[in-house]
């Protein structure tokens, strides 16, 4: 009703006081209606205009929790989404729709700079990797930055095996491309595991899993790249297996004196000298320590085959200190038995070496067992001095002092650089089997081995030869001048009974006399 009526309807006289009031009171609550529907109006805008802000909140957590802080790179938590997804879309057109899931892991020389350089350049470093990284997949796929060294990226439509291999080549070319800092160049490597959808695996944690085990692999071989491979995934398994049954050897050997799995052979190493009357004859016998181990079940295992599981999960410092302990216990036996000590060579892994606790555990052994230290001697191959020699000689000064003796094991097998030996405070070198194999016929090992004397005289080193199956070997580096052997054609490793009567049938007797 417009304001014109109202006004009319009050002057008329023929109209009741009841029904004006009434309209008047009508007009009052319509008025009020009026009011609350314009403040609802407001508060509705108000409403909306929070759940917009709300929205855009929520997609901004999201979005920063999918996303690495260090690189701005998607992170774990996006990659498991994503492959959820695209495995989800995909699951119909398996056959059409081949992917590769590519892990990428920066190798020590990241773990270098990030030691040893400023935070913020390691975190440079990653932020260019993730970006160069980015640029070459560009819409080919996604990067993910799930670990501070490690990429993962998920690369689309990969038709044949060659071509997942030269993507993988030219990942590993962006990585190494060096950082310039200060006038210096930074170059950083890779290893990548890879797994492809659908050959090895239709599900994420199965594709993830297996790139996994191809990276393993390729960080051991130290190779740029590694497919997986169902020979891969075997070998891990039967990695796992000796795994445990190390675990369990080990409880059952401390539990119980009997049924030992775990055993201590020792190899003679002879020392052959000319006696007065021109003979040669052996002066002295010294035992090498070689474990053996004899499974209930699967038999006897080879150290080969199980030492190199055991350095890798940790279990060879038990195992280790389980030889040291058996061998020094053995060494006093033998010392009651004879009235003389035995001198006992025993082997070390890097592991072992490389432990903090290394020296202290062992001057503990050789004090609570009362043992004369120069009666030990430790073998240690060259990687174990390697990786850090300022560290490694240290130790080595330590246990020398005590008196304890040290060899270089399988000389010349590995990258041994002649000029590094000098800083070396060790007493002797072992030259490694396959010099001798064919040392009466190879004149280039012969050179070698002729080179390794005359190397050892001039830093004073003593050398003994392993390995030594015919007399023809002998004979020849006998003839070298060299003094010590060791090897099947004088004995096989024994156990502690054969070995005490091989050294009391052989002490001074004539070589293969
Ligand atoms: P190694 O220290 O170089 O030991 C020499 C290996 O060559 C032994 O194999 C020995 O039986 C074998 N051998 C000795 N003479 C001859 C020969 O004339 N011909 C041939 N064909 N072989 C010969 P084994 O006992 O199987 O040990 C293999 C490796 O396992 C050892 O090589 C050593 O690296 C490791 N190992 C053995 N026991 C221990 C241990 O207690 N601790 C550690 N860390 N490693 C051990
Ligand atoms: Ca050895
Ligand atoms: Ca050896």
């Amino acid at each position: 009703m417009g304001l014109l009526e109202t006004t009319e309807l009050f002057n008329r006289k023929d109209v009741p006081q009841e029904i004006k009031e009434k309209f008047q009171e009508v007009k009052r609550y319509t008025s009020h209606l009026e009011a609350r529907l314009s403040m609802l109006s407001a508060e509705n805008k108000r409403l909306g205009t929070a759940i917009k802000e709300q929205r855009r909140s929520k997609q901004s957590i999201e979005d920063r929790l999918s996303v690495n802080s260090k690189s701005g790179l998607l992170n774990h938590l996006k990659l498991n989404q994503d492959m959820v997804r695209i495995l989800d879309e995909v699951k119909d057109k398996v056959s059409t729709n081949r992917f590769g899931v590519l892990i990428i892991k920066l190798d020590h020389n990241f773990d270098i700079v990030n030691k040893t350089l400023e935070p913020s350049m390691s975190e440079w470093i990653i932020y260019k990797i993730g970006d160069r990284l980015q640029g070459y997949v560009d819409k080919n796929g996604s990067v993910y930055h799930t670990r501070d060294d490690e990429f993962i990226i998920v690369y689309n439509g990969i038709k044949n095996t060659l071509r997942i291999e030269s993507i993988a080549d030219e990942i590993h070319k962006e990585v190494r491309k060096s950082h310039i800092f200060s006038g210096y160049h930074i170059s950083v490597g890779c290893n990548i595991g890879i797994s492809l959808f659908p050959e090895h695996g239709l599900k994420k944690r199965t594709l993830l899993h297996n790139a996994d085990i191809a990276l393993g692999y390729a960080r051991e071989q130290r190779s740029v790249y590694q497919i997986f491979t169902e020979e891969l995934r075997d070998q891990v398994v039967e990695k796992m297996e000796l795994q445990n049954y190390i675990i369990k050897a080990l409880e059952a050997q401390a539990i119980t004196e009997i049924n030992k799995q775990f055993e201590l052979f020792y190899q003679p190493i002879i020392r052959v000298n000319q006696n007065k009357s021109g003979q040669t004859v052996i002066t002295d016998i010294y035992g090498e320590t070689l474990i053996r181990w004899n499974h209930p079940t699967k038999g006897a295992i080879n150290p080969d085959k199980f030492i190199p599981v055991a350095e890798e999960t940790g279990l060879i410092i038990p195992i280790g200190n389980w030889v040291l302990y058996t061998a020094t216990k053995q060494m006093k036996q033998w010392e009651k038995d004879m009235g003389t000590p035995i001198y006992v060579s025993i082997n070390l892994s890097p592991v072992q070496f490389a432990n903090a606790n290394f020296v202290s555990s062992i001057e503990r052994t050789m004090q609570s067992r009362k043992i004369e230290p120069r009666y030990i001697r430790f073998e240690i191959t060259e990687s174990c001095v390697m990786e850090d020699p300022a560290e490694s000689i240290k130790k080595i000064e330590q246990l020398r002092s005590t008196g304890v003796a040290f060899s270089i094991d399988d000389f010349g097998k590995g990258y041994s650089s002649l000029n590094y030996l000098r800083h070396f405070p060790v007493n002797t070198l072992k030259i490694d089997k396959s010099f001798v194999n064919n040392i009466c016929s190879n004149q280039f090992d012969q050179v070698i081995v002729r080179a390794i004397f005359a190397l050892a005289k001039e830093l004073n080193f003593e050398v003994v030869v392993e390995g030594i199956e015919t007399k023809e070997q002998f004979n020849y580096l006998y003839a070298q001048g060299c003094t010590l052997f060791q090897g099947y054609l004088f004995s096989k490793p024994k156990n502690p009974a054969d070995f005490i009567e091989f050294y009391q049938t052989n002490k001074f007797s004539e070589v293969l006399g």
